[in-house]
């Protein structure tokens, strides 16, 4: 294929040159491929020439940085006055007007106006310039090697931007024409495929949604979320903005799109989070019958009724929009896709975006690093695939029981069979991402080494159902089975390509012998090519008498015979001088040369072979997509077994009880010697103090031993009251995923939701009161949580008046407690407070228990024991933090005085009939 040669070599248009000032050289790599007519008398002496003024441009932007060059957009200019290029540039920048188009030429891909300000300040390029055209005068350039188009848009696409590239559709223009170029590819956060652009360990989830009634409470939406490169799609349909804000943010979308009504909706909703990126679209694709029409033949469905689209109206439109979405920006790549399957609300545990960012499940509060976060804490996942899923199990831990103990069941076999349990991870290490290999493969962009790749995974399959054979839990006999069709394929790759082919796809070298009898035969012509060359060889040594000559061959020169510097004089008269080197001089002979085009010939074709024996494997492979990605999606979720079991293996970790969600134990949430599992791993000095935790009893009463609902905990600061609350979280949590957790032994009901709350002091919102945003999230958590949730608060009502606060604490506290039955909400929580006047509440209400951080006083030190034991503190050691922080002394003894002079005055009176207590369904 001759190689394509850029066609405008022009000069460099600074911004200072753009203002008249001088300019600067061009590209060096930058050839003509256009056959622009070349000026004649090339050697003619040429006198630069002043730049046209430009006229008056048409309706354009407005021009507010007078930095800019005077073709600062491409809507100033007339297309009619811009050279052919430059118009076809022009007329795709209007069809892409929100994406940075790319456009070959030659060896670069160049942008122009705009976008190539834009590419110049963020990948720091020189900005140049290019001759728009008679009246035009130079228009911004800027361009990047089309080798490193990958890394530099990789760039431009993890910075939020989309891109479309225009490449060159034929290697040579009819005569007089224009080369062909068209838009291949558009690149957009939510549809990358590319192995460059994506995190391996984690989704790169593409969001539509679709809302009906906004701004009303009762706002009805519909949203789907795919994952481009591997194949999942899910839809939902719910009720309420702030719901949609929720999933938005669980999601962690890359990119959210949404049918703009008018112009007015281009600024952002107040349903998207602010940190995800929105991309407004036409309303049309989105509409009920075009986004059926679309899923229909994206599925080839004759009907949607089998994908239970049927009641969710909203939900089958934005599925249908992102589809259309994905048909247009990734054009005839057939990246295939999952048909859509429905979730809702109560599917999984509920743990709203404060809750999440409390427990640190996948990043740190501070710092958002994965280091500190309970993903790291128990990702030892071997396989991209499995810490793919990992982190969805921990994000939508599951509140079926018996979903729970199927997965439980996977992680306690693998972890009384170790040696299985290493055997299987030994088998897992080395495994690719079977998943995104298929959807590369379906999309038509898996190279060689992708299939070798996938190839080497598939081989494993039989070997990892031979080891599971004799396995007990559904989660690991689901991959103890033949995969005949895989086998096949596998078997089918080994026999077609090379161990380890190139990365080029079109210079041959990637199928072996005798698997195409064409190929074989083109390569026997090769090897008969080769004979004559080294006969050739044997032959011009004997009739020039040089033993030292050889024939060797040059990408650029081909094949030349090269003697030493001192034998060159004595080569015979058929000899051709072709090269001098410093200690070589390189001949041709007429044979050669005739030879040699027979050669390329040859070489060509089998490279052309070669490439299309290695297409129709890799559609082969396309066409098992959805086999290959149901295999590795059981692979994926062995790895996670098997890393769970890993660290309950390896940690001291229990198997906690599940109960019976419609027994009477429905509601306990008892552990035994709980640890918490990221705390625990990060101190190295001290061991981890364990403590036990019991909640919720029998209906609302404290059924012996089976816990209070309520706990009061008190302690002084740093004493380990938030980490005993998140630990209670993260053990529930884990144990809902199905997980193995540390503790000496735990029995658990299935809770609903987790909410948590955590102190003033840590959460500084942007722009609220942080008083404001404590009282906020406590909204949500009163208006929420059920008997069957879980609630975590942290220090409620600091940021007001001692009393305001006080007052607010104890009301929270005594709702929480007191039962549905008597307006109530009954859930089960723990409560860290430093107000020790919460402590009274437990003689109120009989479901409420206190519990204190224990320290101990020695002389001038506070030494933290980290233990809970039951009973209130007493006091805070505020005064005791003030004085070891340095306060004078003065201060601190004044202090003592005037604290005692305000408890000797405030007690709170409340009777236990005025805090619910005297009623019979709690005093039971
Ligand atoms: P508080 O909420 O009471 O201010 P934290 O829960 O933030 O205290 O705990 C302070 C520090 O004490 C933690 O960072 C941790 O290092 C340590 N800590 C907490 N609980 C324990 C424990 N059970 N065992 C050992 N160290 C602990």
């Amino acid at each position: 294929m001759p190689l394509a040669v850029a066609a405008e070599a022009d000069q460099q248009l600074s911004l200072a040159a753009a203002l008249g000032l001088p300019e600067e050289p061009v590209h060096p790599a930058a050839a003509p491929t256009e056959p622009e007519p070349l000026p004649t008398g090339s050697a003619r002496p040429r006198t630069r020439q002043r730049q046209p003024a430009p006229e008056a441009a048409p309706a354009a932007p407005p021009e507010s940085d007078t930095d800019l060059p005077a073709w600062h957009h491409h809507g100033l200019v007339e297309p009619e006055q811009l050279t052919p290029m430059l118009r076809h540039y022009v007329e795709l920048k209007r069809a892409h007007p929100d994406r940075v188009l790319l456009y070959r030429l030659g060896d670069f891909f160049e942008c122009f106006f705009e976008d190539a300000i834009t590419l110049s300040r963020l990948l720091e390029l020189t900005l140049t310039g290019k001759e728009g055209g008679k009246g035009i005068g130079r228009v911004p350039m800027a361009g990047i090697p089309h080798h490193a188009a990958e890394r530099y848009c990789g760039e431009l696409v993890r910075r939020g931007l989309c891109v479309a590239l225009c490449d060159q559709l034929e290697t040579t223009p009819a005569k007089g024409e224009l080369l062909k170029r068209g838009i291949t590819r558009v690149l957009t956060p939510g549809t990358v495929l590319e192995e460059g652009l994506l995190a391996a360990r984690r989704n790169n989830w593409l969001c539509a949604v679709v809302l009906e009634g906004a701004g009303s409470s009762a706002a009805r939406w519909g949203l789907a979320v795919a994952d481009v490169s591997t194949g999942e799609f899910r839809v939902t349909e719910r009720e309420g903005s702030d719901a949609l804000h929720q999933e938005l943010l669980q999601v962690e979308a890359a990119e959210v799109l949404w049918p703009a009504a008018a112009s007015s909706d281009a600024t952002s909703p107040a349903w998207c989070p602010d940190a995800l990126r929105l991309t407004p679209l036409p309303r049309t694709p989105f509409e009920a019958l075009e986004a059926s029409t679309t899923l229909k033949q994206r599925f080839s469905l004759a009907s949607l009724a089998g994908l239970g689209l049927g009641e969710l109206p909203l939900a089958l439109r934005a599925a249908g929009g992102l589809v259309a979405y994905l048909d247009s920006t990734l054009q005839e790549q057939q990246v295939p896709l999952d048909p859509p399957t429905t979730w809702h609300a109560g599917d999984q545990l509920v743990l709203d975006a404060a809750t999440r960012r409390n427990l640190e499940l996948t990043k740190t509060q501070l710092g958002g690093q994965l280091q500190g976060s309970l993903l790291w804490a128990l990702d030892r996942t071997h396989t991209a695939m499995g810490g793919r899923c990992l982190r969805r199990w921990l994000q939508a831990p599951l509140v079926e029981r018996v979903a729970i103990l199927e997965r439980q069941g996977g992680v306690s076999e693998l972890v009384a069979q170790r040696s299985l349990r290493l055997a299987i991870r030994r088998l897992l290490r080395p495994m690719g991402d079977l998943e995104r290999l298929a959807g590369r493969a379906g999309a038509g962009s898996a190279s060689a080494r992708d299939l070798v790749a996938l190839a080497d995974g598939l081989e494993r399959l039989p070997q990892l159902a031979a080891q599971l054979a004799q396995a007990t839990s559904a989660p690991l006999q689901a991959l103890a089975r033949p995969w005949p069709e895989l086998h096949t394929l596998a078997a089918a790759l080994r026999h077609t390509l090379l161990d380890t082919p190139p990365l080029s796809l079109t210079e041959g070298g990637l199928i072996h012998d005798s698997v195409d009898p064409t190929l074989d035969e083109l390569r026997n012509q090769l090897d008969d090519q080769d004979a004559w060359l080294a006969q050739q060889e044997t032959e011009e040594r004997r009739l020039s008498g040089i033993s030292t000559l050889k024939l060797q061959y040059h990408r650029t020169f081909g094949y030349f015979l090269a003697v030493s510097k001192a034998k060159a004089a004595a080569v015979p008269e058929h000899w051709i001088r072709r090269q001098t080197l410093a200690n070589e001089e390189r001949f041709v002979t007429p044979a050669l040369r005739h030879r040699e085009g027979a050669i390329q010939q040859l070489k060509a074709r089998a490279a052309q072979r070669e490439y299309e024996l290695f297409c129709a494997l890799r559609a082969q492979v396309g066409e098992q997509a959805a086999a290959i990605r149901h295999a590795a999606r059981l692979v994926a979720e062995l790895d996670v077994i098997a890393s769970l079991a890993e660290v309950a293996a390896t940690s001291g970790y229990c198997c906690p009880e599940i109960t019976d969600p419609s027994g009477p134990e429905a509601r306990l949430l008892t552990i035994e010697a709980g640890r918490h599992p990221v705390v625990e791993q990060l101190l190295v000095e001290e061991p981890f103090t364990a403590n036990s935790v019991s909640l919720g009893g029998a209906d609302h009463g404290p059924d012996d031993g089976a816990g209070p609902d309520l706990i009061i905990l008190t302690g002084p600061n740093a004493s380990g009251k938030s980490c005993y609350l998140r630990q209670t979280g993260l053990l529930q949590l884990m144990a809902q995923m199905g997980s193995w957790i540390p503790a000496k032994s735990a029995r658990l009901g299935i809770a609903d939701r987790i909410f948590t709350r955590v102190g003033a002091g840590d959460d500084l919102a942007a722009g609220q009161s942080t008083f404001m945003v404590e009282m906020a999230e406590t909204a949500n958590i009163l208006h929420h949580a059920t008997p069957r949730s879980l609630v975590l608060l942290d220090e409620i009502g600091r940021g007001t008046a001692t009393f305001d606060g006080l007052s607010i604490a104890w009301a929270v506290a005594e709702h929480l407690a007191t039962p549905p039955e008597r307006g109530g909400l009954g859930a089960r929580s723990i409560f860290a407070t430093h107000y020790h006047e919460l402590n009274a509440l437990a003689e109120l209400l009989p479901n409420v228990a206190n519990a204190q951080v224990l320290v101990q006083e020695t002389g001038d030190a506070l030494v933290f024991l980290h233990q809970v034991a039951p009973g209130g503190a007493s006091r805070s050691y505020g005064i005791e933090a003030a004085r070891l922080a340095g306060v004078p002394a003065a201060v601190v003894l004044r202090a003592r005085q005037v604290l005692g002079r305000i408890e000797a005055n405030s007690v709170v009176r409340v009777d236990q009939e005025e805090a619910g207590g005297a009623d019979g369904a709690l005093a039971a």
